[in-house]
C-alpha cells in the first residue's frame, strides 16, 4: 500500500486526479471497475454439505436413526424406508432454513448497512458505503462511520475513535498536514483516517485512497469471524428444553421396552414399542417452525418500517415496560420553521425581519454563516434546526451559497449535544467576528453586552429580564427558541471553548417543531400496554413540557426534570422521583444512561431511542436500543438492535404489538405441537401398560409430526395481533415459556385426544383386525391434530377469534386433510404408510373421534374465555401478509 501519510494532500489529490470537487462520472466509472466495490469478501462460509452434515448431531436424530435400524431389523422395509426419507429430507428441510435464515440475516444487514457521505463533479451526495471508491471525496461529520482509508484534505477539530482496529479508546485528533516519516504506526497516522473507525467530533474531507479489502480492516478481515446468527432466549430455552425432553423420551423408552420383556413380548416387539414412543414423543417441527415464526415476524416488522438487527429484539420488545424516547424527530415532525424572533428589543414575525436593521441584518447573517445546512432547490441537507435557519434566509432573498462565499468561514468549533453552542469565525467589514449559537440557557450568563440599532451597550438586568420573559414565552408554546451572539476577535486563531464568552447578545429565534399526528394516539397505546413513555431531550424544559403536554407524555402530577436537576438527585432520590418523571429536558447522552439504569435496577425492561454520536452508550445500555434510520448517526444505527426507517414514535409502539404478537403466536404453535405429541405419547403408554399391539407404526407418527402437524403451527404463528393486544400488560421478561396454566392446557388438551385415539383404536381392535386398529389410532390422532389447530388459535373459541380470519388455518386444514386421505385411499402409499383399506363405517368413526376433542375444547372455550371480559381477543388487524 502506498503511504500517503507521507505525501502532501495536493500530491495525494493529484495521485488520483481529482480536486475537492471529487471525482467525474467517467473518472467514478473507471475507480469502480479497477478497484470493485467497497466491501470486504466475507471469510469463506461453511459449505453446505458441512451444513447438512451438521443436521444429524442432534440427539432427536440420533433416536430416529435408532428407530430406523429397528424398523430394518423386524424387517418392515417400507417403515425403514419412510424413516430414513424422513431423516434425510429434515436435514435437506434444516439446511435449507440455515441458507434462507443467512440469507435473510443479509438482507437485514443489507437494509442497515452504512451510508457516506461524498462530492462527485461537485456537488453533495449520500451514497451506500459499498459504492465509494478510491479517489472519492468523503465527507466526514460526528457520528459518522468512516467506511474508507483515506488522507484528510481538510480537518475541523476533527476527532476520529479507532479502537477498532487500535484498540485505543481515546478519539485521536486528525489534521491535514504531511507526516514526515518512513514508517509511521496506525496510531500516529493522524493524517489519515481508517475504515470502521467513527467519527466524535468536528469535521472533515478526506480523499478515499483505499476501499474494501485493501484498507487497514481489509488486511485484518481475514482473521474476523463471520457474524453468527444469535439465538432468543426463547430459543435458547426452546434447545434446552429439547435437550431435556431428548433424555426424558430415552428413559420412558428404556421402561417401556423393559417393561415389554418383562412381558416376554419378543425383543422386536419391545423395540417396536419403545421406537413408537421415541418418534411419538420428539417435536420435530419444534425449533423449525420457531425459526420460521420470528423471522416472518421481523419480516412484517421490516414492513412496517422497523428494522430488527439483532433477532433478540423480537422477542425483548415484547417485555418492554419503559420507551424512553428522544422528542425532536421521533415526537415531533423535525420541520422546523422559524417563527417569532426578537431582536432589537423587540419581537417580530420571521417575515417580518428588517435587513436595513443593521441587528436583523447581523442576526440573518449569523443564522446562515454559523450553520452547516444547505436547501438547494428544496433540496434539504443537514440539521433541521439550521435548514429552518437558512430557509429564513431564503424568505429574505439570501442565499446561504451567497453569504457564505462573501464572508468564508476561517475557524469553527462544531454544535456538539453535550455543551449545546456552536461557534464559527468570519471576517466581516474588516472585522474578526465569531459568531456563537445555541442554547439560551447557556448563553444567558456568557451575555456582557447587547447590540440594539441605538448602537452597542452593556446589558442591563433589565434587558435580560426582557429576554428571559421572551424565551420563557416563546418555550411556553412549545417553540425551540435558539440564542444568537458574537464577539469580536482581535487576531484569527484557533477557536477553544475559552472563547464562548463575553458575548454580544443579537437575539432569539424562535422554531415551530409541531408533534407528529400520530404521537399522540400512540402515547395513549402504550399507556395502555402499561408502557410508560419517558421524553428525553436536549430541547429546553418549557418547550420540551409543552410539547410533552400537547402528546400526553406529560399528565397531570407528572414532573419535568433538567440534567442539571438530575445530577444533583443521588441515586436514592432519582429512584423515589422515577416514577414520576415523564420528561427530562436539557440532558446530555450520559444522563441517558443514568435514567436506563434506574430504570433497569427497578426491573423494567427499556427501549432507549437515540441519534447522537454520544448516545451509543446508552443504546448499548438499554434492553432494545431503538436508532433512527433518516437523521440517526451511522454510530446510533451501529449500536442498536432496531432502527426506525420513517424515525416515528409510532413504530415502536407497531413494533411492540408485533413483539407481542410473534411470542403469543410462538406460544400457541408450541402449545399445538406438544399437546398433539402427548396426545401420541399417551397412545402409546396405554397401549404398553394394558399390553396391546403397538397402536402406531413410526411412520405413523413422522407423517403427522412432520408434515401435517407443521402447516397448522405455521398458520397459527401467522395469527393476525389482537386488536385489545395493547390492553395486556407487558410480560415479564423472566416468565419462563412453560407456565403452569399452560403446561396444565397442553396436558388437559393432549389427554383429550390421547382418549379419542384409544377409543379409536379399541374401535379398531373390536373387528379383529390389528392394522385396521393401526390405522385407525393413526389416522384419528392426525385428523384430531388438524382440527386441533383451530383451539390453538388463541385463548378464545373459534367463534370468537373470527371462523375465516386465519385463512392459513383452513389452508393449513385443507392440506393436511388432502395428505390422510391421500394415504387411506391410495394404494400405492397405503402399503408405504402402513395403512390398511377400512370400509365407511370406520371411516365415519375416525371423523367422529377425531373431530370431538375439538368440539368438547371449543365448548369449554366458549364457556369459560368468551365471556371473561379480561380475555376478550377482538380481531381487528390486519392478518399477517406476505
Ligand atoms: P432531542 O434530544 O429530543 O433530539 P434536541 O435536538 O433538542 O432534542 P440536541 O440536538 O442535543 O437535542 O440539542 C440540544 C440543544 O442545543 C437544543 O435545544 C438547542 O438549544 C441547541 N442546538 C440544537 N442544534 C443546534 C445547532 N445546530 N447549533 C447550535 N445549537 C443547537
Amino acid at each position: 500500500m502506498e503511504k500517503f501519510f507521507s505525501k502532501s494532500s495536493k500530491e495525494a489529490l493529484k495521485k488520483f486526479n481529482v480536486n475537492k470537487n471529487g471525482l467525474s462520472k467517467d473518472q467514478l466509472k473507471n475507480s469502480l471497475e479497477k478497484h470493485g466495490y467497497n466491501e470486504l469478501t466475507e471469510k469463506k462460509k461453511k459449505s453446505i454439505f458441512i451444513v447438512f452434515l451438521e443436521q444429524f448431531k442432534d440427539l432427536l436424530v440420533a433416536i430416529l436413526i435408532i428407530a430406523g435400524i429397528v424398523s430394518m431389523a423386524t424387517g418392515n422395509s417400507e417403515s425403514t424406508i419412510v424413516i430414513f426419507a424422513v431423516i434425510i429430507m429434515n436435514a435437506i428441510l434444516g439446511t435449507v432454513q440455515n441458507v434462507k435464515a443467512e440469507q435473510s440475516l443479509k438482507s437485514l444487514k443489507a437494509l442497515s448497512a452504512p451510508n457516506a457521505k461524498v462530492i462527485r463533479d461537485g456537488f453533495k451526495y449520500e451514497i451506500p458505503s459499498r459504492e465509494v471508491v478510491p479517489g472519492d471525496i468523503l465527507i466526514l461529520e460526528a457520528g459518522d462511520l468512516v467506511v474508507a482509508d483515506g488522507r484528510i484534505i481538510e480537518s475541523y477539530s476533527l476527532k476520529i475513535n479507532e479502537s477498532a482496529l487500535t484498540g485505543e479508546s481515546e478519539a485521536v485528533e486528525k489534521f491535514e498536514e504531511v507526516i514526515k516519516a518512513d514508517e509511521v504506526a496506525l496510531g500516529d497516522q493522524k493524517n489519515m483516517v481508517f475504515s470502521s473507525s467513527l467519527v466524535t467530533y468536528g469535521r472533515g474531507l478526506i480523499l478515499v485512497t483505499g476501499t474494501g479489502m485493501n484498507t487497514e480492516l481489509g488486511k485484518i478481515a481475514t482473521l474476523m469471524e463471520q457474524t453468527k446468527e444469535k439465538k432468543t432466549p426463547l430459543q435458547i430455552t426452546l434447545d434446552d428444553f429439547s435437550k431435556k425432553l431428548a433424555l426424558i423420551i430415552l428413559v420412558i423408552c428404556i421402561l417401556v421396552f423393559g417393561l415389554s420383556l418383562y412381558r416376554n413380548t419378543p425383543i422386536l416387539d419391545s423395540l417396536m414399542f419403545a421406537v413408537a414412543l421415541a418418534v411419538a414423543a420428539i417435536p420435530e417441527a419444534l425449533s423449525s417452525i420457531v425459526t420460521i415464526v420470528l423471522a416472518l415476524g421481523t419480516q412484517k416488522m421490516a414492513k412496517e418500517n422497523a428494522i430488527i438487527k439483532n433477532i433478540k429484539a423480537v422477542e425483548g420488545l415484547g417485555c418492554v415496560s419503559i420507551i424512553c424516547s428522544d422528542k425532536t424527530g421521533t415526537l415531533t415532525q423535525n420541520k422546523m420553521t422559524t417563527k417569532q424572533i426578537y431582536t432589537d428589543t423587540s419581537l417580530v414575525e420571521s417575515e417580518e425581519l428588517n435587513l436595513e436593521n443593521e441587528v436583523h441584518a447581523s442576526l440573518l447573517n449569523a443564522a446562515i454563516l454559523c450553520n452547516d445546512s444547505t436547501n438547494v432547490d428544496g433540496n434539504e441537507i443537514g440539521d433541521p434546526t439550521e435548514v429552518a435557519l437558512v430557509n429564513l434566509g431564503h424568505i429574505h432573498s439570501l442565499t446561504e451559497q451567497e453569504v457564505r462565499e462573501k464572508y468564508k468561514r476561517l475557524k469553527e468549533i462544531p454544535f456538539d449535544s453535550d455543551r449545546k453552542l456552536m461557534s464559527t469565525l468570519h471576517e466581516i467589514n474588516g472585522e474578526l467576528i465569531m459568531y456563537t449559537k445555541g442554547a439560551f440557557d447557556v448563553l444567558l450568563n456568557r451575555i456582557t453586552h447587547i447590540k440594539t440599532s441605538e448602537g452597542l451597550r452593556k446589558i442591563t438586568d433589565a434587558d435580560k429580564a426582557k429576554i428571559v420573559d421572551t424565551n420563557r414565552y416563546l418555550s411556553e408554546n412549545g417553540l425551540r427558541v435558539l440564542a444568537f451572539t458574537y464577539k469580536v476577535l482581535p487576531e484569527e486563531k484557533e477557536l477553544t471553548l475559552e472563547d464562548e464568552n463575553d458575548f454580544v447578545f443579537l437575539g432569539l429565534i424562535s422554531m415551530i417543531d409541531p408533534p407528529r399526528i400520530e404521537s399522540a394516539d400512540a402515547v395513549k397505546d402504550c399507556i395502555s400496554a402499561g408502557i410508560k413513555p419517558i421524553m428525553i431531550t436536549g430541547d429546553h424544559k418549557i418547550t420540551a413540557s409543552a410539547i410533552a403536554k400537547q402528546i400526553g407524555i406529560l399528565k397531570d402530577g407528572d414532573i419535568a426534570l433538567e440534567g442539571l436537576e438530575l445530577d444533583k438527585l443521588s441515586d436514592e432520590e432519582l429512584n423515589e422521583k422515577l416514577d414520576h418523571v415523564s420528561v427530562y429536558a436539557r440532558v446530555s447522552p450520559e444522563h441517558k444512561i443514568r435514567i436506563v439504569n434506574a430504570w433497569q435496577n427497578k426491573g423494567k425492561i427499556v427501549a432507549m431511542t437515540g441519534d447522537g454520536v454520544n448516545d451509543a452508550p446508552a443504546l448499548k445500555q438499554s434492553d432494545i436500543g431503538i436508532a433512527m434510520g433518516i437523521t440517526g448517526t451511522e454510530v446510533s444505527k451501529d449500536a442498536a438492535s432496531m432502527i426506525l426507517t420513517d424515525d416515528n414514535f409510532a413504530t415502536i409502539v407497531k413494533a411492540i404489538t408485533n413483539g407481542r404478537n410473534v411470542y403469543a403466536n410462538i406460544k400457541n404453535s408450541i402449545k399445538f405441537l406438544l399437546s398433539g405429541n402427548m396426545s401420541g405419547i399417551l397412545a402409546v403408554l396405554y397401549a404398553s401398560i394394558a399390553a396391546l399391539p403397538v397402536p402406531f407404526a413410526p411412520v405413523h407418527l413422522l407423517f403427522i409430526n412432520l408434515l401435517t402437524d407443521s402447516l397448522p403451527a405455521i398458520a397459527i404463528g401467522m395469527e393476525r395481533s389482537r386488536k385489545d393486544l395493547l390492553k395486556d400488560k407487558p410480560r415479564d421478561s423472566k416468565e419462563s415459556i412453560l407456565t403452569k396454566d399452560y403446561v396444565k392446557e397442553i396436558a388437559f388438551e393432549g389427554l383429550l385426544i390421547g382418549i379419542f385415539t384409544i377409543i379409536a383404536f379399541h374401535v379398531g381392535l373390536s373387528t379383529g383386525n390389528e392394522h385396521a386398529a393401526s390405522t385407525m389410532a393413526f389416522a384419528t390422532l392426525c385428523l384430531a391434530r388438524l382440527f386441533h389447530g383451530f383451539n390453538c388459535r388463541g385463548k378464545k373459541s373459534i367463534f370468537g377469534l373470527g371462523v375465516f380470519s386465519n385463512k392459513f388455518s383452513w389452508y393449513a386444514f385443507g392440506a393436511g386433510l388432502l395428505f390422510l386421505n391421500l394415504v387411506l385411499f391410495v394404494p400405492p402409499l397405503q402399503n408405504l404408510f402402513e395403512v390398511t383399506p377400512l370400509d365407511g363405517t370406520l371411516i365415519a368413526s375416525i371423523y367422529l373421534l377425531a373431530f370431538l376433542p375439538t368440539f368438547i375444547i371449543q365448548i369449554f372455550k366458549i364457556i369459560t374465555k368468551d365471556f371473561d371480559k379480561n380475555e376478550a381477543e377482538n380481531t381487528a388487524n390486519e392478518p399477517l401478509k406476505f
